[in-house]
């Protein structure tokens, strides 16, 4: 049988149902997924080491005389056997070993071994390596690279390594542009190369993977051009209503935003916008008008938010600015008894409610749409590239509802236009007019005691502030400020100041008490964790203190100190950080001292940190592309897009059309091979 993409593992030899569950575990199930399941290093076996070359804690491949054989009874009762070469002995040690095991080195004269080595005593030894008995000299190795697999429980390498090498012996089709060639030179490195070439190799294969996502993400704008969406045409002009009632004017940026947006809906293909706009710039407002265009129509508009939180505040600026324009808000959370929860989704299925809002895990479940026109995601890029695919919600008689996404985290332009080519982008680019800037200072944990002086003055004034740590706990692992360790430290030096705390791992229903207390001025000072990060949005909160600054990247620490500096009263934010700073860190945290630009700090993000940091696809743990790691191959990027560009500008040249066939063959899904132009 031929090597076929999508034949299922199970078209292996030797993979039944058990292996294949096992397999899942890895994220592969079709024989194209384990084709590309690379090694992510390789033992290097293409060399015996003479024993006086052995530096301890490496892995070596030796050869030599058996010379001697025994049991040892230490601690542990052990096999213990020494081999000598032409330039010394080492051991190799079984803690768990067999008569059988036993007998045949006894019986051998040679014996070939790979291991890493360390002292035990006075002697380099390897404990359980890898071996090979011989009777006589052995012959010559065929050296190899050897492949070493991401694992898992259950799977152990040499399964891996042989499920690789039986792929690797099917039948392969030959037709240009398959990467197959390639492939399996990675999986089985032929003797006598160089690492380089590996490299070179894996290179290619990040450009041709960037590519194809690059046309992945053009086709499916293309396919969303074809496909149908309400039309939500201009009518009674209710925005104005809005804008009228709102107590404040749009900055032009908002005002152009919007018009972006209303413009997309009045047309009748999905939109899908990405609005991106730095912390505090006003993205709900705008928001607010493209959901009051929907409901002019009568069509529903579902507001996903990434936490209960933001959903609360989502809620209640909803309703503050579309009650009076008689458009029902409803509001789902988890916090909800069964009943509520019965008569809210009722609503919703009714199309009582026309604005529903709630967190993403509660529209993963079943909410019945009455209408749904349009879809706002809020701080979208804490769901990573992907995971935003699945999100797509069905409208009704197969019309796409339309999609807006919202993110604060200010994405490069070269990184938008590669990775978000399937959607337009609108960015807000300034701040509404009478903010103060708010004015950092970086400052050794040591003097914790004066900030919190300074913290207390203020909040004497009538002001509010946020402590914000990483740590709920004290950890032993972690040397990091804790909310344990410093309510003491808050009680006791802040006597007068009524203190909260928030974080993760309470119940939605006592977040929300906090926040509305913290709110309401009732809470002056909130120690919390980075759970305040997104959107939490309280203008008399003007100072914020952040605990171990230096664990913490750009775009989150601007994240954070977005939550000060909402309302015209001068704000300050202190990063503490505690001594042993590393120069990298020392220049980010400066580079927050020095500039309140989210773009600016982004692009610095994005040379300190890598673009998987100021995607947050590395905290979030999302693996984006199979080969391509976003940190190391950041400079394809834009090559990936021009020649994904070239490769959609000829595809009347049959050879051009059969190269971008066979790259998406091998690196897209099933469902987004199709380009129709
Ligand atoms: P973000 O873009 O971070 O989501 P928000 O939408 O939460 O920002 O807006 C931050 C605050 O600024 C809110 O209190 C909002 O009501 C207010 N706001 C929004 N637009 C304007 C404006 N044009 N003028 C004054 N205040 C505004
Ligand atoms: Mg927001």
């Amino acid at each position: 049988m031929t090597f076929s993409p999508d034949l299922p593992v199970t078209h292996l030899k030797g993979v039944g149902p058990k292996l294949a569950a096992t397999l899942e575990r890895l994220g592969i199930y079709r024989l194209v997924d384990l084709l590309l399941h690379l090694p992510y290093r390789y033992q290097d076996r293409t060399r015996i080491t003479p024993a006086v070359e052995i530096v301890p804690g490496e892995a070596y491949l030796v050869q030599g005389q058996i010379i001697n054989c025994q049991i040892l009874f230490g601690k542990r009762r052990s096999l213990n056997v020494v081999v000598e070469d032409q330039t010394g002995r080492v051991s190799l040690r079984f803690f768990h070993f067999s008569k059988y095991q036993q007998a045949n080195f006894k019986a051998a004269g040679y014996v070939r071994a790979f291991g890493e080595f360390r002292f035990f005593g006075r002697q380099l030894t390897a404990a359980h390596p890898e071996y090979e008995l011989f009777d006589a000299e052995p012959p010559a190795i065929e050296g190899e690279y050897l492949p070493v697999y991401p694992a898992t429980q259950g799977l152990a390498q040499s399964r891996l390594r042989r499920l690789q090498e039986t792929l690797c012996a099917m039948p392969w089709p030959q037709d240009e542009g398959l990467p197959y060639s390639k492939l399996q030179f990675l999986h089985r490195p032929p003797a006598g190369i160089e690492l380089a070439e590996i490299e070179t190799i894996r290179q290619a294969l990040a450009e041709d993977e960037l590519t194809a996502y690059y046309l992945v993400m053009k086709g499916r704008a293309l396919r969303r051009m074809q496909s149908n969406a309400p039309l939500l045409e201009q009518t009674s002009g209710r925005g104005r209503e809005l804008l009228a009632h709102l107590g404040f004017k749009l900055t032009q940026a908002q005002a152009r935003v919007t018009a972006e947006i209303l413009n997309d809906l009045a047309k009748p293909v999905p939109m899908l916008r990405l609005v991106q706009g730095d912390v505090g710039s006003g993205k709900t407002v705008v928001a607010a008008f493209a959901a009051v265009r929907a409901a002019e129509h009568g069509c529903q508009t579902a507001v996903m938010a990434p936490t209960e939180l933001l959903a609360e505040q989502h809620f209640i600026n909803f309703s503050n600015w579309l009650a009076p324009l008689n458009i029902s808000v409803v509001l789902l959370t988890g916090g909800l008894t069964a009943a509520e929860q019965r008569q809210r989704l009722a609503a919703v299925e009714q199309g009582d409610a026309l604005v529903i809002i709630g967190t993403h895990a509660l529209f993963q479940r079943r909410v019945v749409f009455n209408n749904l026109a349009l879809s706002i995601v809020d701080e979208q890029h804490r769901f990573g590239v992907h995971q935003r695919m699945a999100l797509q919600m069905k409208g009704d008689q197969g019309r796409q509802p339309h999609q807006l996404i919202m993110t604060a985290t200010p994405i490069p332009r070269t990184l938008t236009m590669a990775l978000y080519a399937d959607m337009e982008v609108s960015v807000i680019d300034e701040l509404p007019r009478g903010r103060q800037p708010i004015t950092t200072h970086t400052v050794d944990a040591e003097r914790r005691a004066e900030v919190a002086a300074l913290m207390g003055t203020n909040i004497a004034r009538g002001q509010q502030g946020y402590w914000v740590c990483n740590l709920i706990d004290v950890s032993d692992e972690i040397d990091a400020m804790s909310l344990e360790a410093l309510e003491p430290i808050v009680a006791d030096s802040l006597r007068q100041v009524r203190y909260g705390i928030l974080h993760g791992r309470m119940s939605s229903d006592e977040k929300t008490q906090v926040m509305a207390r913290f709110k309401a001025g009732d809470i002056q000072l909130l120690l919390a964790t980075t759970v305040v990060e997104v959107g939490v949005d309280v203008p008399n909160a003007t100072h914020m203190v952040i605990e171990n600054a230096e664990r913490l990247g750009l775009a989150q620490l601007h994240q954070l100190r977005g939550r000060v500096g909402r309302g015209n009263l001068a704000s300050h934010c202190y990063l503490l950080f505690s001594s042993g700073l590393s120069q990298a860190a020392k220049t980010r945290l400066h580079a927050m001292r020095d500039s309140q630009d989210g773009f600016y700090l982004a692009e610095q993000d994005l040379k300190l940190r890598g673009p998987g940091d100021v995607l947050g696809t590395r905290q979030s743990g999302e693996q984006s592309f199979r080969i391509a790691d976003l940190t190391e191959h950041a400079h394809l990027i834009s090559t990936a897009m021009q020649r994904g560009e070239r490769m959609l500008a000829n595809l009347a040249d049959p050879k051009e059309e059969a190269r971008m066939r066979n790259l998406l063959l091998t690196w897209a899904p099933a469902d987004d091979r199709q380009i129709n132009v």
